[in-house]
């Protein structure tokens, strides 16, 4: 676990970090309750994943079979569950359902589980938990459509600004060194890409970047960035013969390298340091 206070020296801590600190729970029961939170978020993603980039209202109508149409009632809607007593086919019509629910869902749970038990039941918690969700969405969007859809990045940005007005550990002026960061090294990737015909890095990949240096500040983006890159350069170089897509879809590999930033991103800052 990484206390905040050790990072900070001499911050005191706020009435936010204190009262979410005397939330911190370390019994087992918090995990459990906590990834079974997280599985029904993971829910939520799906239904965000599969209508966004449709225009669809996210509220309205409620769960329908994709392929009939008609409602799934809530006993055949339990997150992962379900996937598996039903045997991968929808009870309305037998058609199979597409393995990526119960993934997500999954993938979801224990997110927000192994977040827990980084950081208990904190203010950090909170906002790293709804930033991974926000990826997840994001990167099967871009693995599948190839797109970064601009109200979800923006959700991101609204989130992050709340994370630094409940969170004495996040400075302003990291936030708009980090943005600019972002900035430079997203650009400069795009601006590369141009120049060599390929797509690796598009305006979606611009912003999303942009908004992750916002969040994590110049230290520990620069880092998420280049575990990010080193990661989709190894799957451009595993994929190439095999396709002839030429376009690199960078969220599902920012997902990834802000999930390491999350669990290093204080060894990240401290190594940093040691150069200085
Ligand atoms: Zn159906």
């Amino acid at each position: 676990m990484i206390d905040p206070a050790a990072l900070t020296g001499s911050e005191i801590p706020s009435i936010w970090h204190q009262t979410w600190t005397m939330l911190r729970w370390s019994n087992p029961l918090g995990f459990v309750f906590t990834t079974i939170i997280g599985a029904s978020f993971g829910s939520f993603a799906n239904v965000v994943i599969h209508r966004i980039p449709s225009k669809m209202s996210l509220l309205k109508p409620a769960s329908h079979c994709p392929n009939c149409h008609k409602p799934i009632p809530p006993y055949h809607n339990i997150p992962i569950i379900s996937y598996f007593i039903l045997r991968g086919r929808s009870a309305c019509c037998d058609e199979p359902i597409s393995p990526q629910y119960p993934i997500v869902e999954l993938l979801s749970a224990l997110m927000l589980g192994s977040l827990y038990l980084l950081n208990g039941w904190t203010i950090d918690f909170l906002f790293q938990s709804g930033w991974m969700i926000l990826l997840l969405i994001l990167a099967v969007i871009d693995l599948e459509h190839y797109r970064l859809p601009n109200s979800l990045v923006l959700s991101g940005v609204i989130l992050s600004i709340l994370w630094m007005i409940f969170s004495p550990d996040q400075s302003w002026l990291d936030a708009v060194f980090g943005l600019v960061t972002g900035f430079g090294l997203a650009g400069f990737a795009m601006l590369f890409g141009r120049i060599f015909k390929g797509e690796w890095s598009g305006v979606g990949d611009l912003k999303l970047a942009m908004a992750l240096g916002f969040t994590f500040g110049p230290a520990r983006f620069f880092f998420l960035y280049l575990v990010s890159s080193i990661a989709a350069i190894l799957y451009f170089i595993v994929r190439r013969g095999k396709t002839k897509e030429r376009r690199v879809p960078m969220g599902p590999f920012f997902a990834v390298g802000t999930w390491i930033t999350i669990w290093g991103g204080a060894e990240v800052v401290r190594w940093y340091l040691g150069f200085f």
